[in-house]
């Protein structure tokens, strides 16, 4: 270890008294000899002598702080205070001890500083706790630090990483003195802003600090209080206690680092909480919005259900009347008659048909509707379909063609009455929408499984057109009840005249019957141009077996796919 055990075991207070008795011994010599020389020159006036002897007095009590420091001096050269190994471990333990429930840097700098001072009796120290930043514009060590022994404010300063004492200090654990920072070749080169923060501290000795490899720490001590230089002894404690202190600098750096993160985090946590009190908030808000919402569709389908069904049995009886006033012989006879019942025959049966549409959709809103299943088979009923819409699309000299796959499609179990409204529908709307001259097409595949992710055994049916086409950003709105793309202007136009509206039930009806048979049903088209007209395609699903679905959609919601 190269270390001697000292000879001197005087304890601080023999040492104290010592110095306390060699100060006030050279204090009473010089007043001694001080009157004694003043009773020589002065004998003959026993007054002065008087007056110099308090004048002798008043300086000694002016200049007994340096004749104090006079006879520390004297103690301490006389009785050199070294180090056994007992005082040693000592000092290790309790700077160990002390610096472990230390766990704040700058409390840890003070601490450590204030214990080193304590121990090797050192007029000033400081611990800086160094950190190293390094970012795109600058590339520097950070030195922040406490004195120690009270001595008032913190300090900082920052050093070039390429500075030479900056390559000394992370290269090297070997403490560096003062005189080497002023006189070493390599420290030349120090940035004078450097020298002079060094030189400032006015310490005698710097011990770098590190962890592992990398320099966390320096400390700087003054001068000792005797005067003395460092010994090898003292350079062995301070590496020692260098290696101690940056265990306890870990530490701390860990559990600042770690309160740190704590307060993130309970900053975000309370960021989130407030987050999901607002989300509630609006979640409120929305379930309020929902139920006033499904309370209006409520009153929007009761309206429905009560008005159709209130319309529908003087409109059953005004038919009866009309059909039997266009056989009277008295009409018949008289053309302008015969043409006036004839459309109020007309149009009643037009009103009729709305107001089924009406009921329908009531039945499929409160989930109402009865199906009476039964084998089906489609090809008949889109043969009966298109024979009842023969005269409407060959005034417009549209073609209307069932493709013979249609023919051989397996029969599937469906309510044929339900299911004629919907062929109904698709090919109405075909014509409806497609210019005269054009062509309508029924086609049908006997394998539906996996399109449009529908898992049963079923059949799909394509009621495809040569029309003005949907614009894609429509295809599933159209399902929707009272949604129409035309014009309002042309509701009046005839029912399977171009463009002529209806009054946007079609759809929907027609969705929610497939669907209670447990299809689906979509509109397929490449967009709307009246002038190019690309036509479209309405495809349906049906199951084979026809069972209630789990699912029963609610089309003034639109699709729920
Ligand atoms: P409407 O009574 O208006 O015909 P529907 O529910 O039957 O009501 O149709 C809704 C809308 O879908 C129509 O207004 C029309 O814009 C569009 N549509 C339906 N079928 C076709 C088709 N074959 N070609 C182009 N557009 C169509």
């Amino acid at each position: 270890m190269g270390r001697h055990a000292m000879s001197d075991q005087a304890s601080p207070a023999t040492r104290k008294f010592l110095v306390n008795l060699l100060a006030a011994m050279l204090g009473a010599g010089l007043f001694v000899f001080g009157f004694g020389a003043a009773w020589l020159v002065l004998r003959p006036q026993t007054g002065l002598i008087a007056l110099a002897g308090a004048l002798i007095a008043a300086l000694l009590g002016f200049f007994g702080r340096p004749l104090h420091s006079l006879a520390e001096r004297w103690v301490h050269h006389w009785l050199p205070r070294g180090r056994s190994e007992v005082d040693t471990r000592r000092i290790l333990r309790e700077y160990s001890l002390s610096l472990s429930s230390v766990l704040n840097q700058d409390l840890l700098a003070s601490t450590a500083v204030g214990l080193i001072s304590e121990a090797l009796e050192i007029r000033r120290g400081y611990l800086f706790i160094v950190n190293h930043e390094k970012t795109d514009n600058q590339d520097i060590y950070s030195l922040r630090g406490s004195k120690g022994m009270g001595e008032g404010t913190s300090v900082a300063g920052s050093l070039r990483a390429d500075s030479a004492i900056v390559q000394y200090f992370t290269q090297n654990r070997r403490p560096l003195n003062q005189q080497a920072i002023d006189t070493l070749p390599e420290m030349q080169a120090m940035a004078a802003d450097e020298k002079s923060w060094f030189g400032d501290l006015k310490a005698d000795l710097y011990i770098p600090v590190h962890a592992k490899d990398e320099w966390i720490g320096l400390l700087a001590l003054g001068p000792k209080v005797s005067g003395k230089s460092f010994t090898e002894d003292d350079l062995w404690l301070l590496s020692t206690l260098a290696d101690q202190t940056a265990v306890g600098l870990q530490n701390a750096r860990l559990v600042e680092s770690l309160m740190r993160v704590n307060n993130d985090f309970r900053r975000a946590y309370a960021a989130l909480e407030q987050s999901n009190r607002r989300l509630e908030q609006s979640n409120r808000q929305l379930s309020r919005a929902h139920a006033q919402l499904e309370k209006l569709d409520r009153t929007k389908s009761d309206f429905i259900a009560i008005s159709s069904h209130e319309l529908r049995t003087p409109l059953t009886v005004i038919r009866g009347y009309s059909e039997m006033m266009k056989e009277d012989e008295i009409i018949m006879e008289d053309p302008a008659r015969t043409k006036m019942v004839n459309a109020i025959h007309a149009g009643i049966l037009r009103l009729h048909e709305i107001v089924d549409s009406m009921l329908d959709m009531a039945s499929i809103d409160s989930r109402t509707m009865q199906l009476n299943l039964t084998p089906v088979s489609t090809y008949l009923l889109f043969q009966s379909v298109c024979e009842n819409l023969k005269k409407p699309a060959t005034d417009r000299n549209i073609s209307l063609e069932i493709k013979d796959e249609v023919q051989n499609l397996p029969r599937v179990e469906a309510d044929p009455d339900a299911l004629r409204k919907v062929f109904h529908h698709l090919v109405i709307n075909a014509i409806k929408y497609t210019p005269d001259g054009g062509k309508i097409t029924i086609m049908g595949s006997a394998t539906a499984r996996g399109l449009r992710g529908f898992q049963d055994d079923g059949i799909e049916l394509v009621v495809s057109d040569t029309g003005i086409g949907i614009d894609p950003a429509f295809q599933e709105l159209i399902f929707t009840k009272f949604y129409q793309t035309g014009e309002l202007a042309l509701h009046s136009t005839g029912k399977t005249k171009f463009k002529g509206a209806g009054p946007g039930l079609g759809l929907s009806v027609s969705k929610g019957i497939v669907e209670a048979h447990g299809g689906l049903v979509w509109a397929e088209s490449s967009g709307h141009d009246e002038e190019l007209c690309p036509g479209s395609q309405f495809h349906v699903i049906l199951p084979l077996k026809s069972e209630r679905p789990v699912r029963w959609p609610n089309p003034s919601r639109g699709n729920p796919e």
